[in-house]
């Protein structure tokens, strides 16, 4: 493999690939957690509209208003 650490660009090692060491993961996955990588502004409406009407679902479904395959069958 020719790819390097996406954070310092070393040469990968074994046992972190794609990084070159734990730290480089960790650093990688801090960044990752503190947004740096989250989706542009204008998709989060989106992505919240999504969630709203997951978790509706599910809470139907819960309640036993509507059984999976509903909305499949019913468009
Ligand atoms: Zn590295």
């Amino acid at each position: 493999m020719t790819a390097s650490c996406p954070t310092c660009g070393a040469a990968p090692t074994g046992d972190h690939k794609p990084f070159c060491s734990r730290r480089c993961a960790q650093a990688d996955l801090g960044r990752w957690l503190s947004g740096q990588y989250a989706v542009p502004a204008e998709e989060e409406p989106d992505s919240a509209d999504l969630e709203a009407l997951e978790a509706a679902i599910t809470e139907a479904v819960e309640d036993g208003r509507v059984v999976p395959g509903d909305f499949v069958r019913r468009k």
